[in-house]
């Protein structure tokens, strides 16, 4: 069971995570859960602070948030009895303080400074659930993940190293459970093999989660969020967003790809090569059904089962004569991003010119020099990648011609169709990305 940041924002939040994990404790479940909402931000602000070499002011941006965690274990842990938390977060502070200090003298590498900041908010928040969860009756115990989950070295977006981690999940959790206990952890944090502490990418609790649920072979993955399930499109674009009831594994990974926020990307892969079934359910209407991930699902009667977005997005086009007739150009466009470690989201090619859309700039113009070398080379930013899935929806006839004449009054930037039987990508401005996803769920829901 993965609870995430909004399941555990304040003390109200934390009761009902009590009432849902005491609901199913005979199916002996693992609870694993994000950092309370807002902390990720707050931590990663505070290192941008301490970065500037404002050590003082990055320490005081956190009180607000050691404050909340403070109410919580108050409310639940009442006076005269034993409350480790207290210590917990004592000792939290003093590190906390500590690594924002090396951060501004720059006395270590920073971005494993980063990864060891960040990592407090699930760090605090699992051993707060594990306290709260005693205090009200179950036998929980609070793991720490960074035991767990071996990782590579690339701090920030780290990759699991999946023998050994299944190894140790097993080896750790399996006493807990077998003494009918329940293991708390937090997700997104790790640690590599000379056990620095790394992290998974930001959303990447559900990768956590996927991964013990893996590991453990267990009945199913419950992904606890503050929305009933996957939805028609995301219910901040479109009020009238509904809960679609199934999601084959390859339609929600293209969803969580193009933006579904409540699913992380990576969360799908371990659950498909195990066959366990994903739900992700709402924490606030606890009895509503949500959305099962299962390898199968039936096509919707219009195909479509729901549209994703992702905006920020840059778009490049390299148009190039010596692409005309030859190969190797492509092999030598890609080794540039390989070498930038960037991915590139959408591609679309002609005879002479390439057009793909990147979401990470960061290395942005180290490529474009060194794609200039390749053909002239044109940048431009402020654009959205738009998502249409469904199972069948390659194959249908038709289709593509109903959306774009919904949205016959949009320019459409590029277009990728065909290389997944499930989807429909486009690229459109971001100033009317609302609008076309709007318009959009109105035709087709
Ligand atoms: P958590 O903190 O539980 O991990 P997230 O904020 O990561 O939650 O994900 C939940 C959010 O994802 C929702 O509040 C919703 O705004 C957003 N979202 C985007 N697309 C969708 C979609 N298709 N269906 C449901 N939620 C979506
Ligand atoms: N707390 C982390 C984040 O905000 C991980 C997560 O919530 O899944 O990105
Ligand atoms: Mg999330």
């Amino acid at each position: 069971m993965k609870f995430g940041g909004t399941s555990v924002g304040d003390v109200a939040a934390f009761e009902r995570v009590f009432q849902i994990v005491s609901s199913q404790l005979q199916k002996q479940p693992v609870v694993v859960v994000s950092a309370m909402t807002k902390v990720t931000d707050a931590l990663l602000s505070a290192f941008e602070i301490a970065k500037k070499g404002d050590f003082a002011e990055a320490f005081l941006s956190l009180e607000p948030h050691f404050e909340r965690h403070a109410d919580v274990s108050r409310h639940f842990i009442t006076d005269g009895r034993p409350n480790a938390f207290g210590g917990e977060l004592e000792l939290a502070r003093g590190e906390l303080s500590d690594l924002l200090m090396r951060v501004s003298r720059r006395s270590l590498p920073l971005s494993m400074l980063k990864d060891a900041i960040v990592s407090y908010g699930e760090q605090l928040s699992s051993r707060l659930l594990a306290e709260v969860l005693k205090a009200k009756g179950i036998r929980a115990r609070q793991v720490d993940s960074r035991r767990l989950i071996v990782t590579d070295d690339e701090y920030g977006a780290a990759q699991p190293i999946w023998n050994e981690t299944e190894e140790l999940i097993r080896l750790e959790l399996g006493p807990i459970i077998a003494d009918l206990e329940v293991p708390v952890m937090g997700g997104f944090i790790a640690a590599n093999r000379g056990g620095e502490t790394t992290t998974l990418g930001r959303g990447g609790s559900d990768y956590s989660a996927a991964m013990v649920a893996a590991a453990l072979q267990g009945g199913e993955l419950q992904i606890w969020t503050d929305v009933t399930g996957v939805m028609t499109c995301d219910p901040r674009i479109c009020a009238e967003a509904r809960t679609i009831p199934v999601l084959s594994y390859e339609e929600a990974a293209e969803l969580a790809y193009f933006g579904a926020k409540v699913l992380h990307p990576k969360t799908i892969k371990p659950a498909v090569d195990h066959a366990i079934p994903v739900r992700v359910c709402n924490t606030f209407e606890p009895d509503a059904v949500g959305t099962m991930v299962l390898a199968d699902s039936a096509e919707a009667p219009n195909k479509i089962k729901s549209i994703a977005h992702k905006k920020n997005i840059t778009i490049l086009r390299i148009t190039s004569a010596r692409m005309l007739g030859s190969y190797g150009f492509m092999s030598a466009l890609f080794q540039v991003f390989e070498r930038y470690r960037t991915v590139i989201d959408v591609i679309s090619t002609s005879e002479v010119s390439v057009a793909l859309t990147l979401d990470n700039t960061a290395e942005l113009e180290k490529i474009v020099t060194e794609l200039e070398r390749l053909g002239d080379v044109e940048v431009e930013s402020g654009y959205a990648v738009i998502c249409v899935v469904g199972e069948g929806l390659r194959a249908s006839t038709g289709l593509a011609a109903k959306v774009f004449s919904t949205i016959d009054d949009v320019n459409v930037a590029l277009v990728s169709h065909g290389a997944s039987s499930v989807n429909l990508t486009f690229v459109v401005k971001e100033d009317v990305a609302s609008a076309v996803i709007q318009k959009l769920h109105k035709q087709f829901f």
